[in-house]
């Protein structure tokens, strides 16, 4: 196992903010901070456009890039090991780290802020290049090179690093405004909230369920879901509405046909009054283009036409495989494929409508008293605060470069 000390992280997107640079620089080190929080952590600064933890002991690296891999901001992850004072220093340490490994061609890069050393990068460059080309026999190749071997003279000494792990991407968490999602239990809906919160959006998950009518695995799931957003995110809310009694006035007054589509549509009505209450302004679904037959662009805009805030559907021309992909990266795969039955398999029509206007559907739910049911729901919605998240070997690891340490 590898072990650590230091650790850089860059930046990606954030460096191309203009004045509020600072302020986005600030929330992904305060979501850093909290993901390696149980680590020894000993200080994290922010040497141009970076991030540099350095723990107060060695650490696994699996451990730090696990947890660097849910702070969003981050694009690239690259562990640094200090190898002393002097380039003689330097000469000494490379062949170990060297040995395994079999590039094309390499390049050597230093990066100097300590400018009181008296040669320049360049110099250093050549030189610890021309060592390895004597020692290892390589090429070197500045352009596009197989491997890069990183040359770091701080304050701190000489450091060696070799290779970038991506990083998740995206812009912190906390800069991306406030949304609710709405989650399933289902496969699709934790992947939606996923891409929102890696654009830096706090969600609140909206979940609807039918217990007794159907089996209470699905608040269990839901539950364990936000317990997996919470590692992303930190601390979130979970609102539990039963749909059961407006499930059964749809099913007892309305055309069977449009069962489907007036469920959602008393979701989007509960879920928006819920967003305004928590403060989201948008909903979240993982709605998917041609799916299943409520996701036909007819349906998506007759459910739709009953939302005063957007709704956003960032699964919306995903395929279903490049969304699992997704989901297995996440570690949200393995909670949804476990069965549960879901509020909207609830007395399914045999023959759904797949091209529906609102127009149909206002007068498919003519005979509701609407306000009156969705006031109902909201009265006995239940909100949970889920602080603890899952644990950390839940979250899978990134694929990192084979070869290198
Ligand atoms: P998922 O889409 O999460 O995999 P699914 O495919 O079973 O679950 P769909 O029937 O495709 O769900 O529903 C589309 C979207 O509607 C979901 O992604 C989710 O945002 C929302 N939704 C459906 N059922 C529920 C529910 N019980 N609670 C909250 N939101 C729901
Ligand atoms: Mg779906």
């Amino acid at each position: 196992m590898t072990m650590i000390r230091r650790i850089l992280a860059t930046t990606n997107e954030i460096s191309l903010k203009g004045g509020n640079r600072r302020w986005f620089e600030k929330k992904l080190t305060a979501n850093a901070r909290r993901a390696l929080a149980d680590l020894p952590l000993q200080e994290i600064s922010r040497p141009a456009w970076r991030l540099l933890a350095v723990f107060s002991e060695e650490v696994p690296l699996e451990e730090v890039v696990r947890r660097l891999s849910t702070v969003f901001g981050i694009g690239g992850i690259m562990p640094i090991y200090h190898i002393g004072w002097t380039l003689e220093d330097v000469r000494e340490a490379l062949p170990s780290f060297l040995e395994n490994l079999s590039p094309g061609h390499f390049a050597v890069r230093c990066s100097r802020s300590d400018k009181s050393f008296t040669k320049t990068s360049l110099e250093v460059e050549r030189e610890i290049g021309a060592f390895i080309v004597e020692k290892m026999g390589w090429k070197v190749q500045l352009k596009d090179p197989d491997l890069t071997v990183h040359l770091l003279i701080d304050s701190e000494g000489m450091s060696l690093w070799f290779q970038k792990i991506p990083g998740p991407g995206g812009l912190p968490s906390g800069s991306g405004g406030r949304a609710s999602c709405l989650l399933s239990g289902g496969i699709d809906s934790p992947v939606a909230a996923y891409l929102c919160m890696k654009r830096g959006m706090k969600l609140d998950f909206i979940h609807f369920h039918s217990v007794p009518q159907t089996d209470p695995a699905s608040l269990e799931k839901a539950s364990d879901l936000v317990r997996l957003m919470a590692r992303y995110q930190g601390r979130s809310r979970l609102a539990l509405v039963p749909l059961l009694p407006i499930q059964e006035e749809i099913v007892a007054r309305c055309p069977a046909e449009y069962r489907v589509l007036l469920y959602r549509r008393f979701m989007l009505r509960i879920a928006q009054k819920l967003a305004m209450r928590l403060h989201g302004k948008a909903l979240i679904t993982g709605e998917s283009l041609g799916q299943v037959a409520s996701q036909t662009i007819e349906n998506l805009s007759a459910v739709e036409a009953v939302s005063r805030i957007p709704v956003l559907r960032p699964l919306i021309a995903m395929d279903k495989q490049q969304i699992i992909d997704i989901a297995r990266r996440i570690g949200s795969f393995e909670i949804s494929i476990r069965p549960h039955f879901d509020c909207c398999s609830f007395l399914l029509p045999e023959h759904p409508a797949t091209k529906s206007k609102a127009r149909q559907l206002d007068e498919a739910e003519s005979e509701l008293d609407i306000d009156a049911l969705v006031l109902e729901a909201l009265r006995a919605t239940e909100i949970d605060t889920i602080d603890e998240a899952v644990p950390w070997d839940e979250i899978p690891l990134p694929k990192t470069p084979a070869g290198f340490k």
